[in-house]
């Protein structure tokens, strides 16, 4: 009989592991895949909707277009899972698995950062970016922070991007001189395991006037007086505040049980839980690498051909090496590249491509490539 898999979460990995499996076992396939939400959006959109370049409906892919041989999506809230017995439990039934893969991403906890709900704002969200939509028009003269709270934190290369997409913004509205930007991040450097994307990006700070302040995070607001308050005590007066929450796993996989220090532990090199037949992937884990929807994706491939062999009696695959490419934007209609391997040498090693015309051509491609093969668009 084919193993019964039930699949938590339809972001990237959720995704990327449906379809490898439909592709390769068609009918033969038994597979749930379960989300809360209707429709899916990359990361990445939520800049294009919070400047406004492009309306929320128009970002957003429906999970209605799912339609492949053996899977079965269920719109439901998974309430319990317990990863002892493989049982999943939602607002609507119950799901027993013979193979459990948790895909469940990170969840934001504003409350952990004092003022971050009443007095600041966060992109990282989808509704947060739809309320920017609204904000940015408002801001037109002052200082606005990008100020990352808590690492690890979604997509390292998104604070940067803010910044200098923030630059671009401002400066088409003709009220860039009249404003300040400053970007506070955790790190040494906008992307540690890639020295030449870090140089390129702080260069494009100095030539853009973007105060950059590393190895600093922003630790609370004060709305009254309008002042970011640092890791050191510094204060930083702000008239818009553009966030990265803290991240956490979802209330759902804190209660499980499976979390350690934060996030559920894996075999780094097959995703495996400590649970006979659970495996994780993406966000939701410890497993190394950054948190970005190129790794999860990667990570869904291995666990899809870890059990595309043992359904099919093949080799099993690859150690996952933790690999993965990241497209930065740098204003002015141009993208840099990034490609970093986390996990297959002693330390994280990253390349980078100089920004340019054609690598947006190249980013538009990664989404309509992935919006083609799980959606059929
Ligand atoms: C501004 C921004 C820009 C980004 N840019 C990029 C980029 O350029 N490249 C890149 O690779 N990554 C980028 N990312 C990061 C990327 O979006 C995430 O890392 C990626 O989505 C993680 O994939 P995942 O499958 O692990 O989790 P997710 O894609 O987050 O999927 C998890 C799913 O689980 C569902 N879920 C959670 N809890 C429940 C529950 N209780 N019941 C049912 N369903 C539930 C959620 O609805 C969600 O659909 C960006 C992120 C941001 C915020």
């Amino acid at each position: 009989m084919n193993p019964r898999i039930v699949v938590l979460g339809a972001g990237f990995g959720g995704l990327e592991l449906s379809t490898v499996l439909s592709e390769a076992l068609g009918d033969h396939l038994d597979l749930t895949l379960i989300d809360k939400n209707d429709s899916f959006f990359f990361g990445f959109s939520k800049f294009d909707v919070m400047f406004g370049h492009k309306t929320p409906d128009a970002i957003r892919l429906s999970y209605s277009n799912i339609v492949k041989s053996g899977v079965r999506f269920r719109q439901e809230t998974i309430t319990s899972i317990d990863p002892e017995t493989r049982r999943v439990t939602t607002n609507n039934g119950t799901y027993e698995a013979d193979v459990l893969v948790v895909a469940l991403g990170a969840d934001y906890d504003l409350a952990a950062t004092p003022g971050l709900s009443e007095g600041g704002n966060e992109f990282y969200s989808f509704a947060g970016a739809e309320r920017l939509r609204e904000v940015l028009p408002t801001f037109s003269k002052g200082r606005a922070i990008v100020g990352v709270t808590s690492a690890p934190f979604k997509c390292p290369p998104a604070p940067s991007e803010a910044a200098l997409l923030l630059h671009d913004y401002l400066t088409t509205r003709g009220v860039r001189d009249a404003c300040e930007i400053s970007l506070v991040i955790p790190f040494g450097a906008p992307i540690p395991p890639s020295p030449a994307t870090s140089k390129a990006l702080v260069a494009a700070f100095a030539e853009r006037g973007i105060t950059f302040l590393p190895n600093r995070r922003v630790r609370a607001l004060d709305p009254a007086r309008r002042v970011a308050i640092l890791d050191d005590e510094r204060e930083m007066p702000y008239d818009l505040f553009l966030g990265i929450p803290k991240h956490r796993v979802p209330d759902v996989v804190a209660a499980s049980g499976m979390a350690e220090n934060g996030w559920i532990p894996v075999n780094p090199k097959n995703l495996k839980t400590r649970f006979p037949g659970v495996y994780a992937v993406g966000d939701v884990t410890s497993v190394g690498t950054a948190k970005a929807g190129t790794f999860s994706e990667g990570a869904a491939r291995v666990v899809a051909a870890s059990l595309l062999a043992e359904v099919q009696g093949g080799e099993q695959p690859p150690a996952y090496a933790g690999a993965g490419t990241c497209y930065v934007e740098f204003g002015g209609g141009r993208v840099g590249r990034v490609d970093v391997d986390f996990l297959s040498g002693p330390s994280p090693t990253g390349s980078f491509i100089e920004p340019s015309v054609a690598l947006v051509g190249e980013k538009q491609h990664f989404g309509s490539s992935r919006r083609a093969r799980w959606f059929g668009l």
